[in-house]
């Protein structure tokens, strides 16, 4: 709808406004007189002036002057709705200061969130869930789990893929698979979701978090290497490395093995947030004694929950699916020598993760295209830098995470975010460090230098949506609050 063709002058009669109003498909007219906004017209009004006897030939001068509700351009989409609400009206006039009609708020396009993250589905994922049902497996086995595996396995080139049930789950097992337990230490990034860390708890053993570096906003090899010292000094080394790669951008992996090898302690790397992420050229995910992905609903593609471990040996490949099947020795009766977990991927799921990876490479596309966008369109906000990409990475951007330049320091993220939510838009911080954690009050950590980097991207870090199946109309919206802060 153009604005101009609900703009009307009391000239016109009440015919031609009720064809107007027809034609519009808005249900209502603006009147305005040499350019300036009088008042809005529905064909309530029109009825009104009807049945106190005029003719659908008399003019809109018979409208009473009335007060109409509007709001300024600065209007925020929670503002609008709350005076909708409070007037029971659907349609809100936008008028400048100067009278000037300049858009047209209607209730119905008001109130869409724009989400940060959320499921994009594709359209093979029904035809292997169709096929499970047809075949009947339905159960944490079966031809989509085996071929899930293979699939993931081969597109990010690694030789052996377990299907389980949630990222998390990768985890646990990946420390038991290393023989973590009580009284072990394990090295953790500390700027993570806590699901990275909680697995170090499950075995009883006590993480120590590790600072990101400026560079990647990943694991500090600085950090990780003065830990090292530490733990050698101390005769308490760590049995195994949790590397973590963020927001779809693979940490320094050279130079963390590098450490990790000198010191001959195993890398997990938690991949969960950066499937189709490189660095120099191989897939994130890949690069430790275990890798990890997870495809939670707001993953760059998803089974609604799941995960899968990744490893470069069959013997540790076949004790996972061991361990995520509750253990269960080679006989007839059900005999147990060993915990065992019920982690195994359902059938069903896998033929979801299926379709989905057939699609990866598209979704990887789009979300490097919001953060570009964002990026171009957001090159004048001076207060704004982006989290960078250091030379050795392709990053998916699975989230696009931006924070507030050191010196803005009247900026705060928080308040950023609380603007964006006020017009329906989801933001979030960047995820508060596991050592500011009250979880994880008593643990040890390792800056990367006098100053924590961590704590300053918490402080300081925005994550934008950015979904992959998100409207340019979406995206603009996101642009334009921006904008406006
Ligand atoms: C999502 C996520 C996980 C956990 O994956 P789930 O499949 O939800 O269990 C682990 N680590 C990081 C960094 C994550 O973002």
């Amino acid at each position: 709808m153009k604005i101009e063709a609900i703009c009307v002058d009391r000239d016109m009669t009440i015919r031609g406004a009720l064809s107007r109003i027809e034609q519009s498909g808005v249900g209502i007219l603006l009147v305005v007189t040499a350019g300036v906004f009088e008042r809005t017209v529905t064909d309530g009004d029109l009825r009104r002036l009807i049945l106190s006897g005029c003719s659908l030939e008399h003019t809109l001068v018979e409208l009473a002057d009335v007060k109409s509700v509007t709001v300024e351009e600065t209007y925020t989409r929670r503002e609008a709705l709350s005076l909708m609400r409070k007037h029971k009206i659907n349609h809100l006039p936008v008028v400048s200061r100067e009278g000037h009609v300049l858009d047209l708020v209607l209730r119905s396009s008001l109130d869409e969130h724009v989400l940060l993250s959320t499921p994009h589905i594709g359209e093979e994922e029904l035809e292997y869930v169709n096929e499970a049902f047809r075949t009947n497996w339905i159960a944490p086995l079966g031809p989509n789990v085996d071929a899930f595996e293979r699939e993931v396995a081969s597109k990010v080139g690694s030789p052996n893929a377990v299907a389980l049930s949630s990222g998390t789950a990768a985890i646990h097992l990946a420390l038991i698979l290393l023989d973590v337990g009580p009284d072990d230490i394990v090295f953790c990034s500390s700027l993570t979701f806590v699901a990275s860390v909680n697995p170090v708890l499950y075995q009883g053993a006590e993480p120590v978090f590790i600072d990101s570096e400026p560079n990647s906003w990943n694991m500090s090899p600085v950090a990780l290497e003065r830990a090292f010292v530490l733990a050698a000094q101390e005769g308490r080394m760590p049995k195994a490395v949790i590397v973590v790669s963020l927001y779809g951008q693979s940490a320094d992996m050279d130079s963390i093995i590098e450490i990790c090898e000198k010191y001959s302690v195993p890398i997990v790397e938690d991949a969960a947030e950066s499937l189709g992420a490189m660095y120099k050229g191989k897939c994130s995910g890949t690069f430790g004694r275990f890798g990890i992905y997870s495809f939670n609903g707001n993953k760059i593609i998803t089974t609604s929950g799941g995960g899968m471990l990744l490893m470069e040996d069959e013997s540790s490949a076949k004790r996972a699916r061991f361990l995520a099947t509750q253990a269960r020795d080679p006989a007839l009766h059900y005999q147990h020598s060993s915990i065992g977990y019920n982690y195994r991927l359902s059938n069903v799921l896998a033929g979801v993760g299926r379709g989905q990876l057939k699609v990866l490479d598209q979704r990887v596309a789009a979300r490097r295209k919001v953060f570009a966008t964002y990026k171009s369109e957001l090159s004048s906000v001076d207060w704004l830098e982006w989290m960078p990409v250091p030379d050795w990475s392709f990053s998916t951007h699975w989230l696009s995470a931006c924070k507030i330049r050191d010196n803005y320091k009247n900026r705060k993220a928080s308040e950023i975010i609380a603007k964006l939510s006020e017009d329906f838009i989801e933001a979030r911080p960047i995820w508060k460090p596991m050592h500011l954690q009250p979880l994880f009050r008593k643990h040890q950590y390792h800056s990367h230098g006098e100053q924590s980097v961590s704590d300053d991207l918490f402080e300081q870090g925005i994550c934008l949506p950015s979904g992959s199946n998100m409207t340019e109309s979406q995206q603009s919206r996101v642009i334009d609050a921006i904008l406006a802060i």
